[in-house]
This record gives C-alpha cells, structure tokens and sequence, in this order.
C-alpha cells in the first residue's frame, strides 16, 4: 500500500453508522478538531445527533456516498454489517479503515471461524450448515454433546442463536431461522470470558490494551472487569494471538477479539468486531487513550497513543430494562460518587435488551472497583428518578 500523509485536525472524517459507537468516536474526534460526518437512516442517531453533519439516508444511498467520498478525507464505520461494497467504493476516492475485506470476513462467522483456522487459530469446535442435510454431520462431528447453532450473519448481543440438545433441536432451530447459512458450534465450558482490544496502524504498528474480562447476562455484555483476574500468562496468551490475527488480516484501526478461556485452560477465539467494542469502553475512563481516538489515530494514519492502564475499572452496560421498572433511572445515584463516570448515548426510548448507556467504576484495586460497581447498579435498579 502507497504511504498517504496523516490526515490532521482541521480536516473531516466520515462514519458510516449512526449509533453509540460513532457517537462516541464523533466526541473524541472533535475535541481534537476534525469535522464529523455520519451516514445514518435513522434522524435520531445517537451520533447524527452530535456530528457537525448528518446524512439521514440508508448506508447504500448513492448521492450520499458521493458526498462522503468528496467532503471527507477519511472514512470509518461503526458496525460490522455496513454493505462491504459500501466500504470498497467509499475507498476509489478516500481513506477508508477497516478495509472492505476486514470487515467482510468478520460479518461472516463461517469465514471469520474458518480464517481463524487458516491462520492457526484456535476456536471451538464447528461445522458450516447452509442445508438441513449437513445436519446430521455436523452433529455427529461434534460428538453429541450441547451445541450452539448461530446464524452466519447479523447476529449479536445472542440474537440468532440456539442452545441445542439432540439433532432434532438443531433441525428445528435451523428450520426456525429460516435455512439461513448456519454454523454448529460445540458448547464449550467456559471459565472465563476475555477480550483484547487493540489498535493497528497502516504500517504495522499495533497497541494492545490489557485483557478485559466479560461477564454476558442473557447473551450481552453485561460488566467488563480489568485487569482480567486471569493468570498472567492466559492474558498473555490472549495478547499474542489478537496481535497474530490482526497482523493477518492487515487489519488497519480498533479490533476487538473475544475469547473463551475454557475450563481445561484452553484460549479459543470466539469471534470478532472490526471496530471500538463495548468491552473496550473502559479506556475512555481507565486508559491513557480511549479506544475511539484510538480508532480517530489509525484511520487518519497519525501515531497511536498509549495503552497503559491509569487505574482497574469495572463497566457497567446501562440496559433499557433498567427503565422497565420505575421509569428514568436516578442518575445522581452515580454522578454523586466520585470514582463513577456516567455516559449516556441520548437513545429516546428505552427497550428491554437496548443499550442505553454505561458507567465505569474507577479504583485502584479491581476486586474494590467490582463490588462498589455492581452496589450502583443495584442501587440503580432500585431508585428511579421520576
Ligand atoms: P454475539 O455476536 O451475539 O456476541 P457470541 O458468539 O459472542 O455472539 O455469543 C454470545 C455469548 O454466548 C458469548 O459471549 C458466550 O457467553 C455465549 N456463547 C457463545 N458461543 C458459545 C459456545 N460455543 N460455548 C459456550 N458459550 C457460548
Ligand atoms: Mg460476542
């Protein structure tokens, strides 16, 4: 790839995706100076709401993309299922991180498992279903025991996904998904959930931020602890191969690599996000760098910052449950502690499953900031503000 000079402040940089994620991004990178454009449908986006401009129209909007590719020098995106095309015809003209063909491979868990495996890498066991007679197979190869049936595109937070028992149940949940293309995955005994989230730049730099660990209630991100209280050498471990894949994908901005630590000590890779991740919000609060300007520094191609640690940290995800209950939750219930730092994404309505928001808790012991992070989100649940 030719060497294209940095991208400074003063200039504007696109984002395709309007929600927490280019939201957050947007923030940081005009508070060092750029212009923000993001492409999103919806007119109330968390991030169109904070971009100096909004392009209300669907991702794949022609007179849209044009704009983008000649009024921004660099262009990102926010989430995973933004056409990849989108991404390849935004680059004829701008710099555009992560490439199309990163973000391809991880909006297909049968590539991105399969490339993992290409490269050496470990995940748990899987067969590729895209018919019902590749059931019976699969199921056998995996050897009888529980098994996760997971559609191979635009799954998340545990949407389109089904713990299976006996193939009957598999033939009935890949009947339930409409025989999409699927993969069967055995279900692992997890001991521990980690990610690593890291940066890499145009010419191969990367910038690893310490192992965090991920407590999912439900199927989503519930709480993100760090450091991981993991034994140092797994966290290593984990380092090392989100380092190798990324360099094998020459990957270029934030990466977040999710992994399962099994019971018998194994580090599998469970999957992938070509981008920021909720995971990695704790270094807006608890890193030198946050992961958005993190993101900002790759796609304009200016050094990476630092990932050192300032202080442990617990996340707290801000769920649209908490609104079920008792309406707006109190936010002085967080914003009178001192050690708590609140950010909400200007979402209008609260929905059960919906992320709203999160704080993160800091201190300098991790096992401190985990019980004083998870008495607020107690105390939240119980005051409403209204
Ligand atoms: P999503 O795209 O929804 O995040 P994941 O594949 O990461 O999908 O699954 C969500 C969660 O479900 C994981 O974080 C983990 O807690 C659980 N899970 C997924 N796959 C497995 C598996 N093979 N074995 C055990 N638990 C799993
Ligand atoms: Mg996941």
């Amino acid at each position: 790839m030719t060497h294209q000079p940095p991208v400074l402040p003063g200039h504007r940089i696109g984002i395709v995706g309007g929600g927490q994620l280019g939201r957050m991004l947007s923030l940081v990178a005009s508070e060092i100076g750029y212009d923000v454009a993001v492409l999103d449908p919806d007119p109330e986006s968390p991030a169109g709401r904070v971009a100096d401009e909004h392009l209300c129209a669907p991702y794949d909007d022609e007179s849209a993309l044009t704009w983008l590719k000649t009024h921004c020098q660099a262009v990102t995106t926010e989430f995973e299922n933004v056409p990849a095309d989108v991404l390849e015809q935004l680059s004829s003209q701008c710099i555009v991180s992560p490439s199309a063909a990163a973000v391809s491979i991880a909006q297909d868990r049968i590539q991105e498992k399969t490339f993992l495996q290409r490269h050496g890498l470990q995940t748990a066991p899987f067969s590729a279903i895209s018919q019902p007679s590749q059931i019976a197979a699969a199921w056998h190869a995996l050897g009888g025991g529980e098994a996760i049936l997971k559609t191979a595109r635009m799954g998340y937070d545990g949407k389109g996904q089904s713990l299976c028992g006996t193939q009957d149940e598999v033939d009935q949940a890949f009947r339930a998904m409409g025989e999409v293309p699927c993969v069967l995955e055995e279900r692992v005994a997890i001991a521990t959930e980690v990610s690593i989230v890291l940066a890499r730049s145009q010419d191969g730099q990367v910038a690893c931020y310490p192992a965090a660990e991920n407590v999912h209630t439900r199927g989503i991100l519930d709480y993100t602890i760090v450091p991981a209280r993991i034994n140092p050498s797994m966290a290593d471990k984990a380092q090392v191969l989100a380092v190798k894949l990324a360099h094998a994908m020459d990957y270029v901005g934030v990466l977040a690599v999710e992994f399962f630590i099994t019971k018998t000590g194994d580090v599998l890779i469970n999957e992938i996000a070509p981008r920021p991740h909720n995971s990695g919000h704790f270094t807006q609060d608890a890193a030198d760098t946050c992961q958005f300007e993190q993101q900002l520094r790759a796609l304009c191609q200016l050094p990476l910052g630092s990932t050192q640690l300032r202080s442990a940290a617990v996340m707290v995800n801000l769920m649209g449950d908490l609104w079920g209950v008792s309406g707006e939750p109190d936010w002085l219930v967080i914003l009178r502690d001192e050690q708590a730092k609140l950010h909400l994404y200007g979402k209008k309505v609260p929905k059960a499953g919906r992320k709203m928001g999160h704080f993160t808790y800091l201190a300098e012991d991790v096992e401190i900031a985990l019980d004083k992070a998870l008495a607020l989100k107690q105390a939240l649940s119980e005051h409403s503000g209204r």
